[in-house]
């Protein structure tokens, strides 16, 4: 099957007529291609962005709103065949897809079609000086939105969503390994009755494609999710044009344990943390730091569990862990697990790849888990991006600290304590943009998103993803 850009309201071949092989991670194979799109594919993308903006930016709110919540009703309605095509496209379990990825999609078109009802600006009067002062809230104009492999529909909507709802017209480019259910949302705006060039998407490699969005010097603003390297090219790409730029990037995220935690909901939740979407999730708690006194315990039980994992066909409702995205990443993870003996690490489950019956060739591994001695092995300190975790003992409050923060990355940590104290403590000294405490992925939409550190720059969510994608003007009048 031949995906095709959307540009202006149509599917069109991009116009070198250059294709990309897209790949079903769960056997190995081709199964469709995607445009290799070029700076001239972004350059009518932008055109038809820029057309529709004047018109869509004066758009009422009540409409705008009814188009969103119409894309979330589409969504919902053809949630079984989204949650098909995102399980192909990616490897990832289709319950998973079914429960988080599709519904979460939809999600992110009702609460913006909502929040921007809500959204409102300042006004400061200058007492003693007869003035008044009110702060506008402008579109931006043609902003760009660009998102990685892992949440494909999920991620791509997260941006996309706000950015329309605030009267912004969008490029958008999902990635490449997985632009299946970025092409069927097209089909969903159009549906919906989203006006022909309010959203356009351009598929094609990040470092042309999503390279000719960046520096295109009329997109004004790059919403960018992905790899920390990633976003340090394009923001000294961006920044000497000065673009507003929204970077959320990887992770490396504590998994802090006590004793006194209610240990059976630990114990599953962790579980989850360490290899919901075979462990490709920018939030997922790579390194598990766990109290002494619970350490042999914890560890027993932990591999009891994760060796109850399913390691199988994604398309099947039994499976837990499905393939990995794709052939590189597989090497990739597989590499650190070759390192872990040299860094005087012990695997103490898991390693290896997974031949699952009928799907031989497909990208699987099982969940590994690598006790270490030391938070400086790379194990440790580099972001591996899939279904692997570091355990590791701590015995007091403030060395569990130091070991979480210990660590270039800054994007969520997770919390296991009853104790009110610690809470507060760990919860003003963490250096994460999210702490989660006593759960984890438990997402509110309101809430500010975004990393600290080497994870990213700005906040996505609620009223801050609305700020992002307007500009504020004081008007300063005197009477
Ligand atoms: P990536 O950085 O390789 O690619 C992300 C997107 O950027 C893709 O669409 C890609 O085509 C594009 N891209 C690549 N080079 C580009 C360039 N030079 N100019 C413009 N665009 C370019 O990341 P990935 O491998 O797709 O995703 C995995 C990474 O994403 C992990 O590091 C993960 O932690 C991170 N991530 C972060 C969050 C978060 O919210 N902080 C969420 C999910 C994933």
């Amino acid at each position: 099957m031949k995906i095709q850009n959307y540009i202006n309201g149509e599917f069109v071949n991009p116009i070198q007529n250059n294709w990309i092989d897209n790949y079903n991670p769960a056997i190995g194979e081709v199964y469709g291609q995607i445009p290799s799109s070029t700076k001239e594919d972004v350059q009518k993308a932008y055109e038809a962005a820029q057309k529709a903006f004047p018109t869509w930016s004066n758009t009422t709110l009540d409409k705008r709103s009814k188009i969103l919540s119409k894309i979330a009703d589409l969504i919902l309605e053809k949630l079984d065949f989204l949650a098909e095509a995102e399980s192909k496209d990616n490897g990832k379990p289709i319950s998973l897809a079914k429960q988080v990825d599709i519904p979460r999609a939809a999600s992110n078109f009702r609460f913006f079609a909502n929040a921007i009802t809500q959204f409102s600006s300042e006004a400061h009067e200058s007492v003693g000086l007869n003035a008044v002062n009110f702060t506008l809230r402008q579109p931006i104009g043609v902003v760009g939105c660009i998102s990685p492999w892992n949440l494909p529909l999920y991620l791509f909507t997260w941006k996309i969503a706000p950015a329309i709802a605030a009267g912004n017209c969008v490029v958008a480019k999902p990635s490449e390994i997985t632009p299946m259910t970025a092409f069927l949302l097209g089909q969903i705006c159009t549906e919906a009755g989203l006006p022909k060039g309010v959203l356009n998407i351009v598929h094609g490699l990040g470092t042309s494609t999503g390279q000719a969005i960046v520096a295109h010097p009329k997109i004004k603003a790059i919403s960018f999710t992905g790899g920390t390297k990633t976003g340090a090219h394009i923001a000294s790409v961006a920044a000497p044009m000065f673009k507003k730029l929204s970077l959320e990037l990887g992770g490396k995220n504590p998994n802090i344990i006590f004793a006194d935690c209610d240990y059976d909901k630990m114990l599953a939740t962790t579980v989850r943390s360490s290899f919901a979407n075979q462990g490709q999730i920018c939030l997922c708690g790579s390194r598990i730091f766990v109290e002494e006194k619970i350490y042999d315990k914890f560890k027993k039980d932990f591999i009891k569990k994760v060796a109850e994992l399913k390691v199988g066909n994604p398309s099947e409702e039994s499976t837990n862990i499905g393939a990995l995205v794709s052939k590189e990443h597989l090497e990739k993870v597989k590499r650190y697990i070759d390192l872990a003996e040299n860094e005087g690490g012990k695997i103490l489950f898991g390693g290896d790849k997974v031949a699952v019956k009928e799907c031989e060739q497909g990208y699987y591994l099982q969940p590994t888990i690598i006790e270490v001695f030391d938070n400086k092995c790379s194990l440790n300190q580099e972001e591996i991006f899939g279904p692997v975790v570091t355990i590791m003992s701590f015995k007091t409050d403030e060395e569990a600290l130091s070991l979480a923060n210990d660590v270039k990355y800054g994007l969520s940590s997770t919390l296991w304590t009853n104790n009110l104290n610690r809470t507060m403590q760990f919860s003003k000294q963490l250096h994460t943009g999210i702490v989660w405490v006593n759960t984890w992925m438990l997402r509110d939409l309101r809430t500010p998103f975004g990393g600290q550190k080497d994870s990213g720059v700005g906040r996505e969510g609620g009223f801050e993803a609305l700020r992002f994608f307007t500009e504020p003007k004081n008007i300063c009048i005197q009477y």
